[in-house]
């Protein structure tokens, strides 16, 4: 089969090869040619060589960084999409607090709380406790063993959410596993790379904790940033917060703007504090601290 190319409606057979090609010029030497090589960082000249790249580097440098800070901001104030699949049972979208959905192990589905809890009757009507996946119907399991050992077969199947389980297990020293953070991490970044964008947000709490790494508050923001990106409204709501503590409100307001689109509620009351945010906020941790040392007080 011959196939005929059209170029903006000349055909092919008619074009010489630089009418074929995107003609462009090297930003350092001027030569005209096909196929030059953008830089990678701002995508604004092309080179004909990696030693034109480098000649030209001094000059470009700035306006280099300036676009490609310009093409990051885009990518990361982009609304994200949303983070779970409509509820395959009730088909409605799937609520942003993590107690408005469960994952089931049996089939490796979210399903939102409500179809969990609602109540399944049987033939004649009386109500049962099925204990049963409201999706395929599994029996739930009734041991931390059985858990475990579901988890381990979807992580060896490659299910990604597992991985991120079988992480936060290692992660608190949990299920029968012990604390090891080299571990938890291993499997966040195993999960991250195949799309769990709380993987990435693990990955940046972890570096902004010094959990397993070392302590590196940047490492932590690009991670955070990088899960955001993907959907992760919490990472989001902590970008937020960074922000906001540095003393860039707008850029604060455009993270919990975002997360308050995703459906996030916290963030909704950090915008109403963030003229004085880093106040709010130490004022918060303050409030936080009182309230848990008046709740050890309780106990005794
Ligand atoms: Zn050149
Ligand atoms: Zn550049
Ligand atoms: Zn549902
Ligand atoms: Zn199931």
């Amino acid at each position: 089969m011959i196939v005929v190319k059209y170029y903006d409606g000349v055909c092919e057979a008619n074009m010489s090869t630089a009418d074929k090609c995107d003609v462009s010029v090297c930003a350092n030497c001027g030569k005209e040619g096909c196929n030059l090589k953008s830089c990678m960082a701002c995508k604004l000249v092309k080179y004909c060589s990696r030693e034109c790249q480098i000649a030209h580097r001094s000059q470009h440098k700035k306006e280099c960084r300036r676009r490609a800070a310009e093409l990051h901001d885009e990518e990361l104030f982009k609304q994200p999409p949303p983070l779970y699949e409509d509820c395959p049972i009730c088909f409605l979208k799937m609520p942003a607090d993590h107690s408005g959905r469960q994952y089931f192990l049996c089939c490796g589905k979210f399903i939102c709380s409500g179809c969990t809890y609602a109540p399944v009757y049987d033939n004649q009507g009386n109500k049962v406790d099925s204990q049963k996946c409201p999706f395929c119907r599994t029996a739930f399991p009734k041991t931390t063993e059985e858990i475990v050992k579901r988890t381990m077969k979807r992580v060896e199947g490659g299910d990604v959410r597992a991985m991120y389980n079988q992480g936060n297990y290692y992660k608190d020293g949990i299920m029968g596993f012990p604390q090891d953070y080299a571990k938890a991490l291993e499997l966040f970044h195993r999960a991250a790379e195949l799309g769990c964008a709380e993987a990435y947000n693990s990955i940046g709490y972890a570096y902004s904790n010094g959990q397993g790494v070392e302590q590196d508050t940047k490492k932590a923001e690009h991670y955070y940033e990088l899960a955001a990106i993907r959907g992760d409204i919490s990472a989001r709501h902590t970008l937020g917060h960074i922000e906001g503590n540095a003393g860039n409100l707008k850029r604060a307001l455009k993270h919990f703007r975002i997360a308050v689109q995703s459906g996030e509620n916290e963030s909704l009351e950090r915008i109403k504090w963030l003229p004085i945010h880093k106040w709010a906020c130490n004022k918060r941790r303050v409030h936080k601290s009182i309230t848990y040392i008046s709740s050890i007080f309780e106990r005794y």
